[in-house]
């Protein structure tokens, strides 16, 4: 099965398949760490993911890269004004970064690349740039590329450049389309800020010289798959593109995949907005990250995502469903053989169907939806058969394989939210921030990670001095609280329920 996908540079349907008849070699752009990422960018990571889960279930290898941009003005500035160096102040949000995508399940790329590594690279290819007559320094020692050396620039956005200004420049790492001009590849260094002494002069690198040096470090000059937000069309996709092509002479990447906005209430989300939450601030509010992962994943990337807690609140009762459907399933007793309506076997052709409807949505450029409605009608009707004592053993391994098809890529029906949210709480804790914690969510928990240490250790010792009075007196003290208590192999464990 082949995924066909929308391609934003040929504005058409276009299957996806490795150049190499093998690996799929993508690149997507990651965050800048300057701050805790809104749901909003993680709408797109997640959609990314679904992607290379997708591919993966069809039998494709994949070669993921993701830069990570930690060194920008915001970064500067914001370090700055904390008195740390940027590495620090943009460490700390890298690792949040990493907090959040695995709360969100999101898999790791194959390759993460920080800008700040990778230098030498990124002056590598200025200088190729200059000496392709498509890079030139300025009397402040800063670089530009220069866009009439590229005609074809405007090939990916689709925009009409024509009033663009010959040798104008813009500095800013994002801009509108009608300051189309030289842009900045290379910043000469400013006092008082973090800068790299290079072959091409002290300064630091432009965030669209990044992507382009890092993704063909380790794709190679012309890859597969390049992704990113709607937003990044233009101007960021549209001069890595420049930059790449006009020193390589090649396709730079052949497939542009874009996900579109986040909006809430009809507004893109965003932090200069001052629109967004966080996926924390969620986490405390006392949603879990699975059906966070279902909310933001269930619309489809084609499509804008208008967020509401009505939204929210559907995808987590349909995360619930979806757990007790499979938990019904795998412990409950079934006879041998099959829901036979005749000669047919019903429900295995119906699992069969579903599969099928399911993989072929998803392979129908990435239909997320349509992906879901099988999985749910197949859920509705084999819960019937099972209320109805009709459901046997050979059904129920055939749904089994479909809700495993349909978790490669959803990935919600394992139950992790408990860590998520507690590494939430933690977090809270620590930064003060725990009066934005949901009094719902308080009450649920209960007790903290400490106390119930606490009490594990009493009810230790009360059963080490025999009195089992006391260890049961515990154990259901902490059952009432939601913490269940399990002797393993390694010893006594808890877990929340
Ligand atoms: P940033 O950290 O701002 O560079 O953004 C990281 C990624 O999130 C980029 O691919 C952006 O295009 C994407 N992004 C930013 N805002 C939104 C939004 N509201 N909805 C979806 N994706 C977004
Ligand atoms: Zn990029």
């Amino acid at each position: 099965m082949t995924l066909r996908l929308f391609n934003t540079l040929t504005g058409k349907i276009d299957p996806v398949t490795p150049a190499d008849g093998e690996t799929l070699r993508m690149y997507a752009c990651g965050p800048t760490v300057y701050d805790y990422g809104h749901i909003g960018n993680f709408r797109t990571f997640l959609q990314v993911d679904v992607l290379r889960r997708f591919l993966k279930l069809t039998g494709m290898k994949v070669r993921h890269v993701m830069n990570i941009t930690d060194v920008d003005d915001k970064i500067i500035r914001n370090a700055t004004a904390a008195g740390i160096a940027i590495g620090e102040y943009s460490g700390r949000f890298e690792r949040a970064f990493f907090e959040d995508m695995d709360a969100l399940r999101v898999e790791r790329p194959e390759v993460m690349a920080r800008a700040t590594e990778h230098i030498p690279k990124m002056v590598e290819l200025v200088q190729k740039l200059a000496a392709a007559g498509a890079a030139y320094q300025t009397e402040d020692g800063s670089w530009y590329f220069r866009l009439a050396a590229f005609p074809e620039y405007g090939k990916l956005s689709k925009k009409d450049l024509g009033g663009m200004e010959d040798g104008a420049r813009v500095d800013l790492d994002e801009y509108e389309k009608d300051s189309a001009r030289d842009f900045a590849l290379w910043k000469a260094a400013k006092p008082g800020e973090t800068s790299w002494e290079t072959a091409i002069g002290r300064g630091r690198p432009g965030w669209h010289l990044e992507c382009s040096a890092m993704s063909m470090e380790y794709l190679g000059e012309s890859f597969d798959l390049h992704a990113g937000g709607e937003d990044l069309i233009f101007p960021h996709h549209e001069n890595e593109i420049a930059q790449s092509e006009s020193v390589t002479h090649k396709q730079f990447a052949r497939h542009w995949m874009h996900v579109r906005f986040l909006l809430v209430d009809g507004r893109k989300m965003s932090k200069s907005e001052g629109n967004f939450y966080t996926l924390r601030d969620l986490l405390l509010k006392g949603y879990k990250a699975s059906a966070i992962r279902l909310a933001l994943i269930s619309v489809p990337y084609r499509h804008q995502f208008n967020f509401t807690f009505d939204g929210l609140a559907e995808a987590t009762s349909a995360v619930e469903r979806l757990r007790t459907f499979r938990q019904r399933l795998m412990e409950g007793n079934f006879a041998a053989g099959s829901f036979a309506d005749g000669e047919r076997s019903f429900l295995q052709a119906a699992a069969r169907k579903a599969q099928e409807e399911y993989r072929s949505a998803l392979a129908n450029d990435l239909n997320t939806a349509e992906a879901r409605a099988p999985i749910f009608e197949l859920l509705r009707a084999a819960n019937t058969a099972m209320d109805q004592g009709e459901l046997k053993a050979g059904d129920r391994d055939a749904i089994l394989v479909v809700l495993k098809d349909f978790d490669a890529v959803f990935d919600v029906l394992e139950d992790r939210d408990g860590e998520a949210t507690q590494r939430a709480l933690k977090w809270a804790e620590q930064e003060g921030r725990m009066n934005e914690v949901a009094p719902e969510l308080m009450a649920r928990q209960g007790l903290t990670d400490a106390a119930i240490e606490a009490l594990m250790a009493e009810r230790e010792l009360a059963r080490k001095q025999r009195n089992f009075a006391r260890a049961d007196e515990i154990r259901k003290e902490l059952a009432d609280k939601g913490v269940v208590i399990e002797d393993t192999k390694d010893g006594v464990k808890w877990k929340r329920k």
